[in-house]
């Protein structure tokens, strides 16, 4: 059985006092729960603050990037330990906007999934298509190269330090989701790579989160799928309403006050 994983993106918002109050309410609204993990991604500048507010909550602390080297001569970036030294268990590597807007290519994504498992973090990897790569019958050509290469050289052990990370980039922000059966499809592709590269042990272990708005409307529904694992919330995670209710996706829940 795979623990069910719901991330919060918050992307370039929030000053470190709205990141502090952010995460107050969401673990005022989540309350306590075994069921689930649940990971926030606040900007860097507020990390070491949420940090403090979320020690004694079992809500999880990522980082939207990292740069694949520890130290040195490389100014304005942030490595893995780093983010390590300031509470964060988890990256974000290779979200589709890294990729679009600041070049990185799958073998730079490939060296900084290496960084983040070297300092035993947890790297969650983002693949995607554009809607051009699916309307010209791309799709799985690209998931395939993107998975692949981001796990070059990553062990069967690490992988217990990976999430995968599907986000069709067209869903991405737009209000536009992928139907839970396409999401349905791609997630069972990248298992099936998984089930190649690993065997069926680690690849029946590995979570595979969907994400492209993503809201309390569809969640249940995405959830439904036997190989979504859980979700990559962006605009809806700056909501702690909206966060707490897809953290909540499962009438059954079982939440205790904090
Ligand atoms: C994201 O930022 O990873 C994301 C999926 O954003 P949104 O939920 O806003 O589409």
């Amino acid at each position: 059985m795979r623990k069910p994983l719901i991330a919060g993106n918050w992307k370039l918002h929030n000053t470190v006092q709205q990141s502090e109050q952010l995460a107050r309410d969401v673990i005022e609204q989540i309350g306590q729960t075994e069921e689930i993990e649940i990971v926030i991604a606040p900007v860097f500048t507020a990390l070491a603050a949420v940090n403090t507010i979320c020690k004694n909550s079992n809500i999880q602390l990522a980082a939207q990037n990292c740069h694949c080297i520890d130290s040195g001569a490389y100014t304005g970036e942030v490595s893995a330990p780093l983010l390590a030294d300031v509470g964060c268990s988890h990256v974000i590597i290779g979200h589709s906007e890294r990729r679009q807007y600041f070049g990185e290519t799958n073998q730079f994504i490939n060296a900084k999934t290496k960084a983040v498992i070297n300092t035993d973090l947890t790297a969650i990897i983002c693949v995607g298509e554009t809607l051009e790569q699916r309307e010209s019958g791309e799709l799985f050509d690209v998931i395939a190269s993107q998975v692949k290469s981001a796990l070059a050289d990553i062990t069967a052990t690490q992988m217990a330090q990976v999430v995968l990370a599907y986000e069709p980039i067209w869903a991405i922000g737009t209000g536009k989701t992928a139907s839970s059966e396409d999401a349905e499809e791609v997630h069972a592709y990248i298992r099936g790579i998984l089930y190649g590269l690993y065997g069926a042990s680690i690849a029946d272990k590995c979570r595979i989160l969907y994400g492209g708005s993503v809201k309390p409307n569809n969640i249940s529904e995405l959830m439904a799928e036997d190989d979504i694992d859980g979700a990559l919330v962006g605009g809806a995670s700056l909501s702690a309403d909206d966060f707490a209710a897809i953290v909540r996706y499962k009438k059954t829940l079982k939440i205790s006050p904090q």
